[in-house]
């Protein structure tokens, strides 16, 4: 294998999950990003100061890489379509990069591919929006989402009713979906790489708190048939082969809805290593991570088999706590057996800031839920006076 440099545009958790495989294979590693104190910084001496979403910062930071990917979408994509003509290895390609953020140039992207997705109208203003509603009262309640910018549930809103369109609805490009009655929520991770190989790891499932309507947590592999299995494997693998010209190369996550009758749809996708992945680096021979390596750098992928089955707990900031985190309850979880935490090192709690995650595996469903239960209450991320 042949030493090369790769840049990470995006120095977060999902970066500084991607050293540990590198550091397996050798691989250089090396992060652009602004924030002195994200979670790479501490932990590569790799780290480049600098915004991502800077023509100038992601160009003189590429130039000096053989091989440029991202943790994160929201990046320069003038700059990366540069470094590609410069000759660079940029990948996921800055084409589907473009695509992907912006949501509405994303569901065109699935309407014009026969790919199955919910209905939709694009509207540039609340003008528009208004407009539409009126002559199409029947449709509502509908959901809005923001063309650009929106991440985390942020730039998405029902629209219950034209009165609540009038007070509430975004005044931005966005997008009109019909809303669709969710029986689940699921989510597969493929990855392929230059040679067009291409694997699947096994759907993830969100679980969600029924009495806050919350995520709860996600569980691995997802309860769902196995006629459902294999469609989600197929649209996953149709959906990055259909993206960019050649296909996308580098690891993608595909987030499905599967409704009240049984239709799987697609939501939306994320180029890059993601959060429905995270139980891949304990629970499969192959994590997210290294293989987002292997994608880009056109090694061999690993096999993606699911060696346990798997919980995911997010660890968030709690209410009421901003400052130098505290994770309040971690020694005792280090007694658990099947339990993995992961604290990303971030220097600021805040509430409902992502902090860490915790993997719990376990093959027997029942005893895995117990032990969920077990570490829920048990650990929470504070600040100490
Ligand atoms: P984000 O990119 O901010 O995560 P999503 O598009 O994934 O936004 O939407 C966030 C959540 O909103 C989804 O996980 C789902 O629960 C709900 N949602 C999104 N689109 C629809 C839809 N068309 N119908 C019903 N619920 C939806």
């Amino acid at each position: 294998m042949q030493q090369k440099k790769i840049g990470i545009l995006g120095g977060g958790q999902l970066g500084r999950m991607l050293l540990s495989p590198a550091i397996d294979l050798d691989i250089e590693l090396h992060f652009l990003e602004n924030d002195s104190n994200a979670p790479c910084s501490t932990v590569s001496r790799n780290f480049h100061q600098g915004n991502i979403t800077n023509y100038e910062d992601v160009l003189s930071f590429g130039r000096q890489m053989d091989v440029i990917s991202i943790e994160i979408e929201k990046v320069s994509a003038d700059a990366l379509e540069q470094l590609e003509k410069e000759g660079k290895k940029v990948f996921p390609q800055p084409t589907i990069i473009r695509l992907i953020q912006d949501k509405r140039l994303q569901k065109q992207f699935y309407k014009d591919n026969q790919i199955p997705t919910s209905d939709f109208v694009l509207i540039d203003n609340k003008e528009e929006l208004i407009d539409y509603l009126e002559k199409n009262e029947g449709k509502l309640p509908i959901v809005q989402k923001l063309g650009k910018d929106g991440y985390d549930g942020k730039g998405v809103q029902i629209l219950k009713d034209l009165e609540d369109a009038k007070q509430n609805g975004f005044e931005a490009p966005s997008l009109l979906e019909d809303k669709v009655e969710i029986e689940k929520e699921i989510s597969v991770i493929v990855a392929r790489n230059e040679n067009g190989e291409t694997t699947v790891f096994d759907a993830v499932e969100m679980v969600v708190n029924e009495k806050y309507n919350l995520l709860d947590y996600l569980l691995a592999p997802a309860r769902i048939s196995e006629n459902q299995k294999q469609e989600a494997t197929k649209l996953a693998i149709e959906v990055i082969e259909k993206l960019g010209e050649n296909g996308m190369v580098g690891l993608l996550a595909v987030e499905l809805f599967i409704d009240k009758k049984g239709n799987i749809l697609v939501n939306e996708v994320a180029p890059r290593p993601h959060n429905s992945g995270h139980h891949t680096i304990e629970a499969c021979t192959t994590s997210q991570y290294a293989q987002h390596l292997r994608s880009i750098l056109n090694l061999p992928l690993g096999k993606t088999t699911l060696r346990s089955s798997a919980a995911i707990l997010n660890l968030i900031g709690e209410e009421n706590h901003t400052g130098t985190p505290f994770y309040d309850g971690l020694d005792k979880l280090l007694e658990l057996e099947n339990v993995y935490p992961h604290i990303y090192g971030k220097k600021q709690t805040k509430p409902a800031r992502k902090m860490g995650h915790i993997t719990v595996l376990g093959n027997d469903i029942e005893k895995l839920k117990e032990t969920v239960e077990k570490v829920k209450g048990s650990i929470h991320v504070i600040t100490k006076d």
